[in-house]
């Protein structure tokens, strides 16, 4: 047995996934699982698809667990259950690329040490992947590691659409539109492709719609528009995130809330989007139960809505055109209301909702065929199996 070992590392979670690889070369997932309250007290659980019993664990109260101690957990399980023999790499997701790292890349002394640099780039995120790859180089340090990129996808971004109207020499120092969610509108990319060539070579508008969210345009499966931008703060209003926002907002924060920068980073990261509006709850589920009587809730899921139809007209226009809508992640794929009210409010399109499709989430719920609306679930993990596989050298 062939396996490659996914890895996605939050502040407080790493996430995994064990792909198998198969005679003919293709990935199929074999285990998902993650450690949560990294930093506290960690919980761990990993669920095998192929017929092996999960695991459950706590660590022992007063550790406060690291992102070393999680790799270890999860390197442990792997080894009781299949041996640590079978795994022959280890693929990343990884938040920033930067402008150079536009392709999967393998992840060897210079190429973190070039990754570190970045790290002011996403404070937020690009420590934590670092350190699981750095943990990962010292506990099982003949395995090769991959890293894929949030940014690499947006690479083909054209200028009119990457800059901002800053002037040259910060454009020039990287202070630009980097896009997010790479790694699903890739694999979304290839999938679409994989079913519908022709369509595929046309103005197609994914809706990556999770906790983050955001939209890419495309043109012949590569990325000309995004809402994210130089973070993955921009664009759409999000689960706790603001999306975009007037920035004058900040300076009157500093000024007369005499917010600091941390305080405001926090504001509009943390305790904004549908928490902040509703006052509730970040989760699309809670929302939905409670709408009917409760007005905040209410409101919260229809400025979502609303941001959501808003941007995709924009980025139609953009494309100048639109041939396919497709939805993808946590809310595009399971809220078929949401799904609903963004093909309804986008009919001067020409998109048209097919509802008995659509309250089945078919792969198209669109009774219009010119543009159409698809739903296809993403699958980040299969994409970076692909693409370490692909760069593992002996195999
Ligand atoms: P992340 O960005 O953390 O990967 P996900 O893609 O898992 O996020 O999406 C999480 C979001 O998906 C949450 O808002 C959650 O409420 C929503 N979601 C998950 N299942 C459903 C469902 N059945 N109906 C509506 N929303 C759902």
């Amino acid at each position: 047995m062939r396996l490659i070992l996914i890895i996605n590392a939050g502040s407080s979670s790493v996430k995994c996934a064990l792909m198998t690889i198969d005679a003919q070369g293709s990935v199929q997932e074999c285990a998902r699982g993650q450690v949560d309250g990294i930093g506290r007290d960690a919980e761990f659980s990993m669920r095998f698809t192929d017929g092996h019993k999960d695991v459950k664990e706590v660590m022992s109260s007063g550790t406060k667990t690291s992102h070393k101690e999680a790799l270890g957990l999860i390197l442990k399980t792997v080894d009781d259950i299949y041996g640590l023999n079978a795994l022959v790499g280890a693929g990343h997701r990884i938040v920033h690329g930067g402008p150079n790292f536009i392709k999967p890349t393998i992840l060897d002394a210079a190429a973190i040490a070039e990754l570190k640099k970045l790290i002011p780039l996403a404070p937020l995120h690009q420590p934590h992947n670092l350190a699981a790859i750095e943990s990962l180089r010292e506990l099982l340090p003949e395995l090769p590691q991959i890293g894929c990129f949030d940014t690499a996808f947006h690479a083909t971004i054209p200028d009119i659409a990457r800059n901002f109207a800053l002037p040259k020499a910060l454009t020039e120092k990287g202070i630009r539109r980097y896009g997010f969610h790479g790694i699903s509108y890739h694999y979304i990319a290839e999938a679409f492709a994989a079913r519908d060539k022709e369509r595929a070579r046309g103005r197609v508008i994914v809706a990556h719609l999770g906790n983050g969210a955001s939209l890419c345009g495309m043109i012949n499966g590569q990325s000309v528009a995004t809402t994210m931008g130089f973070s993955a703060l921009d664009g759409l209003m999000m689960g706790t995130r603001t999306g975009s926002l007037d920035p004058a907002v900040i300076f009157y924060l500093m000024r007369e809330e005499k917010l600091g920068p941390e305080a405001v980073e926090k504001l509009l990261y943390n305790q904004s989007g549908l928490l902040g509006v509703s006052g509730l709850s970040n989760d699309m589920r809670t929302l939905r139960k409670v709408a009917a009587e409760n007005a905040d809730a209410r409101l919260a899921l229809s400025m979502f809505t609303y941001r959501v139809i808003r941007e995709i007209g924009s980025i139609a226009a953009a494309l100048n055109g639109l041939d396919a809508l497709i939805f993808t992640a946590g809310i595009g794929e399971n809220d078929s209301q949401l799904r609903a009210d963004v093909i309804t409010g986008l009919s001067h399109l020409g998109l048209a909702l097919n509802e008995s499709a659509n309250s089945k989430r078919d792969y198209q719920i669109s009774s219009s065929t010119h543009p159409a609306a698809f739903v296809i679930p993403t699958n980040e993990e299969a994409l970076i199996a692909r693409a370490t596989l692909s760069l593992l050298p002996h195999l």
